[in-house]
């Protein structure tokens, strides 16, 4: 079945009692059992939900994965592929990470025995001095935020294949539309469903999806016993966004490659992060393992002047400013003091995170109207 069909229809069946062709809301906590522990596969709804089992199909079918398990929000989803780790284990991660991740790596789980290598992933071979036989995980993202820099997803399932490493790629800015992990050798993909699944700015919740049995099992008891589940009115409004997710996405790109050209040319405009201009220093990776470049870009003003910047930020009008991504609304952010305000500076200049970036998530409006605002907000500063 291909992308689109997949979108409206996997994981989707009519309701059983009312033919139904929605997936209900199942808005209770537990479940009528005929005799103790006799009962139709439900028992209590940390467990189990059928809106959310069907939102987990429906997710497993688009990363082209067996099993997903979804999580009250991306943060959680990523909390539980940690506790599949023990004190003393390592773990090879990017420099350039979404600031929360890096947060919860450097303030949860070190303070647990976890050492974690920060490094830049861009290229493969920086790994193998870190690899031994306590590298127990590689986790990964890519494009990256807010730089839009490119890792080899398959390059690093190679180098650890064979050795008994999980390689657990975050694909949150790709989407499922554009990019399938799995299917270039990773272990484990995990989304912030509150981004492009999702679409719609209503909604936080987190995913993993894998196809190996012990994986699932294993992240399926961790998602149980420490209970950072999803409610069903959360699962429904994903459900509704995912049948037109390829829609999205088509916009996403082709207003986004709009907005990256109009940038570059620009003359008041320094850097432009985008990975579909061939000049990216990963552009030939990016189209080997995307299907498209999506509607994420970052910036600098020529003079890389912050004040100028935040005078840009405050003077669009139909950009919203405003953390998050991946919704049909177009906003922009400041990452130093907001996405990644919880990395320290010092971390933060050295993976070239300047306090002048701009970051974009172009949503699916009318491209000229998009092109109109950033021209408006230019002209000011
Ligand atoms: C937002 C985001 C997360 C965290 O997800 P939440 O749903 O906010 O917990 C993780 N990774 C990336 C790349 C993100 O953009």
């Amino acid at each position: 079945m291909k992308f689109g069909t997949k979108a409206v229809h996997a994981g989707v069946e009519p309701d059983p009692t009312t033919g139904a062709i929605m997936t209900p809301i199942y808005q209770t906590s537990t479940y009528v059992q005929e005799s103790p522990a006799k009962h139709l596969g439900y028992a209590y709804a940390r467990g189990a939900n059928p809106t959310r089992n069907s939102l987990q199909k429906s997710i497993a079918a688009l990363e082209n994965g067996k099993h997903c398990i979804c999580f009250s929000s991306g943060m959680g989803a990523t909390d539980a592929v940690i506790k599949l780790l023990n004190a003393g284990d390592e773990v090879i991660t990017s420099a350039d990470l979404y600031g929360g991740t890096y947060r919860m790596f450097k303030r949860v789980f070190e303070k647990y025995g976890i050492k974690f290598h920060f490094i830049d992933l861009t290229k493969s071979s920086n790994i193998e001095p870190y690899l031994n036989d306590k590298t127990k995980l590689i986790w990964l993202e890519t494009p990256t935020n807010p730089l839009m820099s490119i890792v080899d997803i398959r390059a690093c399932a190679d180098l650890a294949k064979g050795k008994n490493i999980i390689v657990a790629v975050d694909n949150t800015f790709a989407s499922p539309y554009l990019q399938n992990p799995l299917d270039l050798g990773a272990d484990i993909v995990m989304h912030s469903v509150t981004k492009y699944l999702g679409g719609h700015s209503d909604v936080v919740m987190g995913a993993l999806v894998m196809n190996d049995e012990k994986l699932h099992q294993d992240l399926h008891f961790i998602m149980n016993a420490c209970g950072a589940v999803p409610g069903p009115q959360d699962s429904f409004l994903v459900l509704r966004g995912i049948k037109t997710l390829h829609l999205r996405m088509e916009r996403h790109c082709f207003n986004g490659k709009k907005v990256a050209e109009y940038l570059k040319s620009h003359p008041k405009i320094g850097k432009v992060y985008w990975p579909g201009f061939t000049d990216h220093p990963n552009h030939s990776v990016a189209k080997k393992q995307m299907k498209d470049f999506g509607g994420m870009i970052s910036f600098t003003l020529k003079d890389d002047n912050t004040a100028k910047a935040i005078q840009l930020m405050e003077s669009v009008e139909l950009f919203s400013l405003a953390e998050s991504l991946g919704g049909v609304e177009s906003l922009i952010n400041h990452p130093a003091t907001m996405t990644h305000a919880s990395v320290p500076k010092e971390d933060r200049i050295k993976t070239g995170l300047v306090d002048s970036l701009i970051r974009l998530s172009i949503g699916v409006e009318d491209i000229e109207d998009l092109l109109q605002d950033m021209e408006q907000a230019l002209e000011k500063v």
